[in-house]
């Protein structure tokens, strides 16, 4: 199979070269002042225009270190372009080309629940030894939250730092909203099994008896990603049987089962360094993550066979179209910014620095 690329299972838009070529004018007039972000799992050609490119980690830290540009513009969906207007200076600029790209998962858990949460757990636990550590993958006044109580900001790249800092503070941890990265990261940090547990938001003291919250290292909020939680250990067996030697990597977003059945697990940072980096011609690779960078990555090295698991598409991610992008930035001095609430941004930065400070 070396040499195979999988056939191309994403609409390419009919006048993306013309886009794209309105897009570099764009940039080249207005020079160091704009910085184009682009999320690993955007379509081909959006990608293509970013200036960084990369996982949400690495995009937080682009915004966050950002010098010479004063219009930020961010291709993802909204949790990561509200985390990088967090992180940017007063007098630069976020914009997102479609506000309406959100994301199901951070969906999965509001304020009102969290705090409601946060208080049934200060009747059952001391909240002082317990550390609040939400997900990228969240809305701002979430990580305000966690800012506002010496929390800090997760994301799938750094989750087993984040943990050793909350560990050097604390005696617990309280995850949101993603489960799975939660469990496979204390999994990984070698938590037992009855010292982690799930908290569901819908019931009172998230279902749980106060012994078992009493106990718990980790208390996971029941969340999850639609697109992540579709791998299973029998699409693995099944890759293995057809393609003799091919190795399994698959996003700590994954079930547990999944993780373990995986040759590897890692953030899209750590996937596109696999099969870029780490691959040689002829090797192969299913992957279990975001259909749109396992495309983009076989498009990019044919000589490696890169394969999807299964094809499982993030519908919000893939809004963005370069005819979005285009329109963004050929309209942008009139563009609605992206600008997060003073005080909202202000304990969102605490967390979102604690992260930063604490991966490096
Ligand atoms: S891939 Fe999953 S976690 Fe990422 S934006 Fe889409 S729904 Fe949200």
């Amino acid at each position: 199979m070396a040499g195979t690329t999988m056939p191309s299972p994403i609409r390419v838009e009919e006048d993306e070269a013309e886009n794209i070529a309105r897009i570099n004018e764009i940039k080249r007039e207005r020079g160091d002042s704009l910085i184009i972000l682009a999320h690993h799992y955007q379509r081909l050609g959006v990608h293509a225009c970013g200036d960084v490119v990369g996982d949400s980690y690495h995009l937080c830290k682009a915004a966050a270190n950002t010098e010479k540009a004063r219009d930020i513009v961010f291709c993802g969906v909204r949790f990561m372009v509200t985390s990088a207007a967090a992180l940017c200076r007063d007098d630069q600029v976020v914009y997102h080309p479609d506000r309406n790209a959100g994301c199901p998962m951070a969906d999965m858990a509001n304020l009102p629940q969290v705090r409601t949460s946060w208080k049934e757990l200060s009747e059952v636990t001391d909240t002082e030894a317990v550390v609040p550590v939400v997900y990228m993958n969240s809305d701002l006044d979430l990580k305000a939250f966690c800012g506002e109580r010496g929390g800090i900001v997760c994301t799938s790249s750094n989750a087993g730092k984040v943990f050793d800092w909350c560990y050097e503070r604390g005696e617990k941890i309280f995850f949101f909203p993603d489960e799975h990265l939660g469990r496979n990261t204390a999994n990984k940090y070698g938590i037992a099994r009855d010292e982690i547990v799930l908290w569901d938001p819908k019931l009172p003291y998230g279902g749980l008896e106060h012994d078992q919250i009493r106990k718990a290292r980790v208390i996971l909020w029941k969340g999850y990603c639609h697109v992540h939680t579709r791998f299973s250990v029998e699409m693995i067996e099944k890759t293995r049987a057809e393609y003799d030697g091919i190795k399994v990597i698959v996003h700590p977003e994954c079930t547990e089962e999944a993780v373990a059945a995986a040759d590897y697990s890692g953030s899209t940072g750590f996937i596109q360094d696999y099969v870029v980096n780490k691959m040689k011609p002829g090797d192969k690779v299913a992957i279990g993550t975001e259909v749109n960078m396992i495309h983009r990555l076989s498009v990019q090295h044919p000589d490696r066979l890169v394969i999807p698991l299964v094809r499982s598409l993030c519908p919000n991610m893939f809004k963005i179209s370069t005819g979005d992008l285009r329109d963004c930035l050929e309209n942008l001095d009139t563009w609605e910014p992206v600008r997060p609430d003073p005080a909202e941004k202000a304990f969102a930065r605490v967390a979102l620095d604690n992260m930063l400070a604490c991966a490096g």
